[in-house]
């Protein structure tokens, strides 16, 4: 099965077209400047059926004549109604719509790349993947915020989190590599890219995770602060700062960009070995937030069996795991240097024998598990 995993963006549309069954990447790019202007020796692309035409001449040496059976959609936002991928429809897309307003930078842009494929080729099978689906399993206890029912009831505010897409896959294949049953597999998964979230897993499924209303609650990320004391937004506006200007600065100009002055784990690591004081104080606070995590999130699972670090900075940093795994020997974590130093694409283990949870460097692979959900759909699907 010829799957096409489509990521639509406001400006950008990100592409990759997979044969599941022999889970094998055909072919992947992305078009970008969707909207703007041709600059020198580009061609202008009004809107995403444009793109899509772009895209499609790209996928034809791929195709080598074959077909695509079905087109899955990363969507942000599923609200409380999407606990699982869906096939979509004009209601679902609709449905979708309806919860721009919790996403109003992603879910709008998600629409728009569905009505395109339907303008383009029209009956495509679409499948619509959740980032917040997988977190539909977490307790009432962890998704309420300690504020009057009226700000959920009419406005939805509550915790829905974010990444779930990933978080999921990385515990499946993380209980895989342990050799334990998905549904008794306790463990804290740590998708650390420039956004970052923990997420607790109970058996398999999501019981908290650190990603709240939007992808600004929590860990400390690239350009996001992550969590801080809410009067300090009430005090800038105070100051005169405009909500805009506030969104502004807590989601672009803060996290490791606002302690350290960059927002590339590389540049910082590299500051840190040159005796940069503040590229060490960014990954100190850094490190510090998310041990408190691993040890709130070892708790509320009820004692972990693993540990997991995913996606570009929890695959690749030796340094920042291991100021991490420093900060968890209370817990009778320990992490062997040489494993930690390992390069590889697998997914592996890197604490010693002698470890009270074990710690694992597991891919994330988000396109795959869509193109892998966006197939079952299909697949089920068609046998009703
Ligand atoms: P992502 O959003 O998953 O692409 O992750 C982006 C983050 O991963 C950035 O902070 C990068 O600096 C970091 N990253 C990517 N490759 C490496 C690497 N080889 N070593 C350390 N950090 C890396």
């Amino acid at each position: 099965m010829l799957v096409l995993v489509i990521n639509s963006g406001s400006s950008s549309l990100k592409y990759q077209l997979r044969d599941v069954d022999a889970d094998e990447v055909l072919v992947e790019g992305i078009v970008e400047r969707i909207g703007f202007p041709a600059e020198d020796g580009e061609i202008e692309i009004p809107d995403h059926e444009a793109a899509l035409d772009v895209v499609d001449a790209a996928l034809q040496d791929a195709l080598g004549g074959r077909q695509i059976d079905a087109v899955g959609h990363r969507v942000v936002h599923g609200g409380e109604r999407f606990s699982q991928p869906v096939l979509i429809n004009n209601e679902i897309t609709r449905a979708i719509e309806r919860l721009n307003p919790l996403a109003p930078l992603h879910n709008p842009a998600n629409v728009v790349g569905i009505r395109a494929i339907e303008e383009k080729w029209p009956g495509m099978r679409q499948v619509a993947v959740f980032d917040t689906a997988y977190h539909r399993t977490i307790p009432e206890r962890a998704w309420r915020y300690a504020v009057p029912d009226w700000l959920y009831t009419r406005h939805g505010i509550r915790r829905y989190g974010f990444h779930g897409t990933s978080h999921e896959y990385v515990a499946r294949r993380a209980a895989a590599l342990l050799e334990l049953p998905l549904e008794a597999f306790n463990a804290v998964v740590l998708h650390l890219g420039n956004g970052a979230s923990a997420t607790a897993v109970q058996g398999g499924r999501s019981v908290d995770t650190s990603m709240g209303f939007t992808p600004l609650e929590g860990l400390v990320m690239g350009t996001r602060s992550g969590d801080l004391d809410p009067s300090i937004l009430v005090y800038l506006g105070r100051q005169g700062m405009s909500p805009d200007e506030i969104d502004d600065l807590l989601n672009r100009e803060s996290g490791l960009k606002g302690l350290g002055g960059s927002n590339d784990m590389r540049t910082l690591v590299g500051a840190v070995e040159r005796g940069e004081a503040k590229a060490q104080r960014a990954l100190d606070v850094a490190a510090y937030r998310l041990a408190k995590y691993i040890g709130a999130y070892h708790v509320a699972v009820g004692g972990a069996q693993a540990i997991v670090f995913t996606a570009g900075i929890g695959e690749n940093s030796t340094v920042f795991r291991s100021l991490v795994a420093d900060r968890l020997g209370a817990l009778g974590v320990a992490v062997d240097p040489d494993a930690n130093a390992l390069r590889s694409p697998d997914p592996r283990v890197i604490s010693t024998e002698g470890s009270a949870i074990a710690v694992l460097v597991v891919p994330t692979d988000e396109e795959r598990a869509i193109a892998e959900a966006t197939a079952a759909v299909v697949r089920t699907s068609a046998v009703r």
